[in-house]
């Protein structure tokens, strides 16, 4: 089984480097950290690699051990965490060079790129998965490892209420509330409380809102100027997304943020109901959840916002 030889494989690495996707997310940041304290609860010392850690996600255990990059070219083992591919990932050289390479992961797009796959794109966060895994390795969840896990799945579910949200994961929560994990204060600092510089961010997005579709897309951006304004780091930028989805009657929100290149943006899409963002997404070469996804389009903002409002409006007819 494909548990076995993951452990068969971490027990027989010396060095492991621990990765996630670019632009990490709750899920990514808490799924490297739980692995990091599993690891070395397996008696290892792993290499958590994260090249832009964000300030929000300071506070969860073991974050002061995450480095930026690492001076060891060819790891035995390479893990790469809640990433459906490998163009996406932070650190791909690390893995491509790695002696043996393990995927865990929860996109349905996953394409499988390492050596052994476990893919559930059923589970609502990748630190959902890691719950499963951690209890086959017999680990203990305790408080540490339990917060990193459920930095992740609140994140990712949007608080326990996007679809998907399973019976277990009320129940892996109820047994991290029993174990003294400060549930109130992850839901807080991973998901309510906003930087001042989101904050900014967020005045600027709701003032450029349109709609389309009579009202059923919501359409926003920022540009690397106003990022620059409001003195904005790395993860500044997340959940701005999620504004559009909350207005009545909007089923698709569309929000895009210009990447280094002047002639580029990522695209961040989320659902309500029926629309499946994730194939919208996949079209321009990305990919995601039905409910939510994303994608990097090249032109001009009007010219990307043209493309995907074409596409949104084909897969609404
Ligand atoms: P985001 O809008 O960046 O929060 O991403 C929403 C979801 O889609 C997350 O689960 C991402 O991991 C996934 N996603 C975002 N961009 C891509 C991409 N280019 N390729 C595949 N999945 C993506
Ligand atoms: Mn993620
Ligand atoms: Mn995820």
């Amino acid at each position: 089984m494909t548990l076995d030889t993951i452990v068969e494989e971490i027990k027989k690495a010396d060095t492991i480097a621990i990765l996630a996707h670019e632009s990490p997310d709750g899920d990514a940041i808490g799924s490297v950290l739980a692995m990091g304290i599993a690891l070395e609860n397996m008696g290892k010392t792993p290499d958590r690699i994260i090249s832009e850690f964000p300030r929000k996600f300071k506070f969860l255990p073991g974050a002061d051990k995450v480095k930026p990059n690492s001076n060891i070219e060819k790891y035995d083992l390479a893990i790469s965490l809640d990433c459906a591919d490998l163009r996406r990932l932070d650190g791909k050289e690390y893995f491509e060079n790695a002696k043996k390479t393990i995927v865990i992961d929860h996109h349905g797009s996953n394409t499988m790129y390492g050596d052994i796959n476990f893919v559930n794109p059923a589970s609502p966060a990748c630190c959902e998965i890691l719950v499963g895994i951690f209890t086959y390795f017999e680990l203990e969840i305790h408080q540490d490892l339990g917060s990193c896990i459920l930095t992740g799945i609140i994140t990712d579910t949007g608080g326990f209420k996007h679809q998907g949200v399973t019976p277990e994961t009320f129940e892996f929560t109820a047994e991290l509330l029993r174990k003294g994990v400060n549930v109130s204060e992850i839901y807080e600092k991973a998901l309510e409380i906003r930087t001042k510089s989101n904050f900014e961010l967020l005045k600027r997005i709701c003032d450029r809102m349109e709609m389309f579709e009579d009202g059923k897309v919501t359409f926003t951006y920022i540009t690397n100027q106003d990022e620059e304004e409001v003195n904005a780091e790395p993860g500044d930028h997340e959940g701005l997304v999620e504004v559009g989805r909350g207005v009545e009657g909007v089923e698709v929100s569309i929000f895009i943020r210009q990447v280094d290149d002047e002639q580029k943006y990522k695209i961040s899409m989320r659902s309500t109901n029926n629309v499946n963002v994730s194939d919208i997404c996949y079209l321009f070469g990305g990919g995601g959840h039905p409910r939510a996804a994303g994608c990097t389009i090249q032109g001009t903002i009007e010219q990307v916002k043209e493309k995907i409002l074409k596409e949104v409006h084909n897969a609404m007819k």
